[in-house]
């Protein structure tokens, strides 16, 4: 559930562009809410930028590419779980697969229906209601968006452009949106074969700890027995 959820939360930020595959996951209901998400994330440019701070002509990479997004997203998450325990934990989890299944397996997922990824997510949120305790995590849950929306912003950093990860609040140079990037050499260009020797290695270390935890939990010093997690 947590990997599910972090998947999803990795796109969130998107949210800010009807472009996005993420835009198109959930049909209509989620293109309204890129749109809304785009133009509330311009509004909130607009009244905090200053004379320094460029003018935008859409909200994309602004709010949501925010380290206070990260927080926000993760605290409300961890709220609303708190406050209606285990259904509002399904339904997040439904949300959120809806968007990690895209995001994971986006060549797979482009070529189906949107409303198919959202029987599958529909049919993995239910198969989890029936294993989940009733009282769900609210502060792991909380820290999975956070992780996920983390990751991503992280993800754009690497990119020219950049983002402005303390958007909106911390003033640096007369500028409210500075735009944080990693030096030049550090700098990918996504689809130069990097992203693709990354996403292998990364997978390796996915596929290895995935296996500890099953398997050998003694290699990672954990404290519970192999096999008996259900
Ligand atoms: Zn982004």
């Amino acid at each position: 559930m947590f990997a599910g959820v972090t998947a999803g939360a990795a796109l969130l930020p998107d949210l800010d562009t009807p472009q996005s595959t993420l835009a198109r996951s959930l049909g209509l209901a989620s293109k309204a809410l890129a749109h809304i998400t785009e133009n509330v994330s311009k509004a909130i440019y607009d009244l905090t930028r200053t004379r320094r701070d460029a003018r935008i002509t859409n909200g994309h990479r602004t709010a949501t590419h925010t380290l206070w997004f990260a927080v926000v997203a993760g605290a409300g998450t961890a709220a609303l779980v708190s406050a209606y325990g285990k259904n509002s934990a399904i339904g997040i989890l439904f949300f959120m697969l809806g968007l990690g299944i895209r995001g994971l397996v986006p060549n797979w997922t482009g070529k189906q229906d949107w409303t198919f990824v959202t029987g599958l997510s529909l049919a993995l949120a239910v198969a989890v209601w029936f294993a989940l305790p009733a009282s769900a995590g609210s502060a792991a849950l909380g820290a999975a968006v956070t992780t996920g929306v983390v990751v991503h912003i992280l993800g754009d950093m690497v990119t020219k452009r950049g983002v402005p990860l303390l958007g909106g609040v911390v003033s640096i140079g007369g500028k409210r949106w500075r735009n944080f990037r990693l030096p030049g050499p550090l700098r990918i260009r996504a689809g130069a074969g990097m992203d693709a020797m990354l996403a292998v290695a990364c997978a390796t270390v996915v596929a290895f700890l995935a296996y500890c935890v099953v398997w050998a939990p003694h290699l990672l010093g954990a404290p519970w027995v192999a096999g008996t997690l259900t």
